[in-house]
């Protein structure tokens, strides 16, 4: 998609893909000044560690506490991250509304954190961190609590407390932020039909087909949408960190909808 955007606009520059293991993180990420890579996307595993080698870090990546652009600015690496935002969006375009409501995130990852904000972005009352590592959701909750998110509630609870939880009757979005599903695997913790009818149901994973989180919401017959529409809002975001110009919109997304065989 970022070459589409490219191409759109006549700019002879190249989105490239490589495959970095987690020894050799730091080293590629110390090969994008000498290399004039323009910036750099990461994604998981690597959204944390990358912080190590940073030489400024926005205030967005700060509040994550991970990052998913290196922008290259005159030979300085700055970290930053745009999936927050991305999600918002994408939370916005589906006409998901949480304001004064709770909501759900599973995961404490690097997209939960992203969640958290862009549903406190989106004026949430009340947010509810599930996660497999319990201490893992405290953790993220309390941080979250102390840096810019004091008008939201944040909480934690493991992922297994969801069964009985009477806290599902009352969420007006529920998101998945785990990577379970990206090779296979349910959430037997979920029960979707004690969620109210009108309860959202979004997964930041994408496929070709519907996610595993998304089947049993299709199943229960909740509104639901999967991480595609995320995907291109923050690459629009990251590309205009990269390039200085505004990616040309539309563009990008029909890449994207184009390579996962969707019509728009
Ligand atoms: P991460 O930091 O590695 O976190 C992974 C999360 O998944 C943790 O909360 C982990 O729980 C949980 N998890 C992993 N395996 C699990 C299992 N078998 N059962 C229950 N929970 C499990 O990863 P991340 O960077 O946050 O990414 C998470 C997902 O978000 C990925 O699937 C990624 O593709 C997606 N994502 C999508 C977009 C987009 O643009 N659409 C952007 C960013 C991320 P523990 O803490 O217990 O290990």
């Amino acid at each position: 998609m970022h070459n589409a955007a490219y191409a759109a606009l006549g700019m002879d520059r190249r989105y490239l893909a490589f495959h970095v293991t987690r020894a050799e993180l730091l080293p590629a990420l110390r090969g994008i000044a000498p290399l004039k890579i323009a910036g750099v996307n990461l994604t998981l595993p690597h959204k944390a560690r990358a912080l190590a080698v940073m030489d400024e870090l926005s205030a967005e990546g700060e509040l994550l506490g991970a990052i998913n652009c290196v922008i290259n600015r005159d030979g300085k690496l700055v970290g930053d991250n745009t999936d927050s935002r991305g999600l918002e969006r994408d939370l916005r375009a589906h006409g998901v509304l949480v304001a004064g409501r709770t909501a759900l995130v599973i995961g404490a990852g690097g997209a939960g954190a992203a969640a958290v904000v862009a549903l406190s972005r989106l004026r949430s009352a009340r947010v509810v961190i599930a996660n497999r590592t319990a201490r893992r959701a405290n953790a993220l909750a309390r941080r979250l609590a102390q840096g810019a998110l004091r008008l939201t509630r944040i909480e934690a609870v493991g992922l297994r407390e969801l069964v009985n939880s009477s806290l599902l009757a009352e969420v007006a979005c529920v998101v998945n932020a785990t990577s379970l599903g990206l090779t296979g695997g349910a959430f037997p913790h979920l029960k979707y039909d004690a969620t109210p009818r009108k309860c959202f149901f979004y997964d930041t994973l994408y496929a070709r087909r519907p996610t595993m989180f998304l089947a049993g919401a299709i199943g229960a017959r909740r509104k639901c949408a999967d991480g595609a529409g995320m995907l291109v809002e923050q690459g629009e975001l990251a590309f205009n960190l990269f390039n200085g110009v505004r990616a040309p919109r539309g563009v990008m997304r029909r890449a994207l909808m184009d390579a996962l065989g969707r019509t728009r």
